[in-house]
């Protein structure tokens, strides 16, 4: 399996931005780390994709997004986060929900998901992050985040996404882009990109096939001229450390400290994000108390 990896370009006019990805590796790696059903690798491998490309469009470092589903599916809370590169990490509060095929035949993640609000959250490293919401339309993730642009930001968008997975639920493909329209974008163009997007069969079969993401684009921008501006490598990476879970027991406060310490035992954190557990000693959790 090759590197996940994402491109973006614009069409030589302004009208059109493209971020296309490649994300079977952060996949297959979410995969192995959550244990994820068959439907679940689907779902949160969708999420992923999406988060990465959203990502990719922030404009600085240390900035991140938070793109969260709050379904009422047996998923329970999905939530992925991607840092400015479209590096992303993310979770499921029932990674081995299972659900028969849907009407189609397809892997159900509109029944895992299920309906609610979804949000999007942009640490642009201000005081307050901005927040937007909206309803989930479908649980599809591709036609909840283009409902979520048009909806709640007014930008013109098509998101499409795709995960196939194996028999054995390891993640076969993955993949997806994102075309959003900018402002006083021409007619033509905006024509030509929806008949291109109409003749796709389905993205994840596109990488299946191995296209590339500057393939995926070639395909979806077929016909205009247009510029690539950035090409990365991407990768499911969580920046959780020790010293960030005891930041995090210092905020618990004391009171809350001093009862875990009456308790007699280790204390043990795990994250959500990877799996990685961080064991706090008394003796230490006796020193971050003195600290709060
Ligand atoms: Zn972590």
């Amino acid at each position: 399996m090759q590197k996940s990896a994402l491109v973006r370009a614009l069409t030589r006019d302004g009208s059109a931005m493209i971020v296309a990805a490649d994300t079977s590796q952060i996949v297959q790696t979410a995969h192995e780390i959550h244990n994820l059903s068959k439907t679940m690798t689907a779902a949160l491998g969708r999420a992923l994709t999406a988060a990465s490309m959203m990502g990719s469009l922030l404009k600085e470092e240390k900035q991140s997004v938070t793109l969260r589903f709050c379904g009422d599916g047996p998923a329970g809370t999905i939530c992925c986060v991607s840092d400015w590169r479209g590096n992303v990490r993310g979770y499921a509060d029932h990674p081995e929900a299972e659900l028969p095929p849907n009407a189609k035949g397809k892997l159900d993640v509109g029944g895992a998901v299920g309906r609610g609000p979804m949000h999007v959250l942009r640490d642009l490293g201000q005081e307050l992050p901005y927040v937007g919401v909206a309803s989930i339309v479908s649980g599809e993730i591709a036609e909840d985040v283009t409902n979520y642009f048009a909806s709640s930001e007014q930008t013109p968008t098509v998101c499409a996404l795709g995960v196939l997975v194996y028999p054995d639920f390891n993640c076969r493909a993955a993949g997806g882009f994102l075309v959003q329209l900018l402002p006083f974008a021409d007619p033509q163009v905006t024509e030509q990109i929806e008949k291109n997007i109409g003749a796709i069969e389905s993205v994840s079969r596109m990488v299946d096939s191995g296209m590339r993401p500057e393939d995926i684009i070639r395909t979806v921008f077929e016909g205009l001229e247009y510029d690539v501006l950035d090409t990365a490598e991407v990768a499911y990476v969580c920046p959780c450390s020790r010293e960030r879970y005891a930041r995090a027991l210092i905020s618990l406060g004391r009171k809350e400290l001093s009862r875990l310490i009456d308790e007699g035992e280790p204390v043990e954190t795990c994250c959500s994000f990877c799996g990685k557990k961080y064991v706090f000693g008394l003796d230490e959790v006796r020193e971050l108390a003195q600290n709060c």
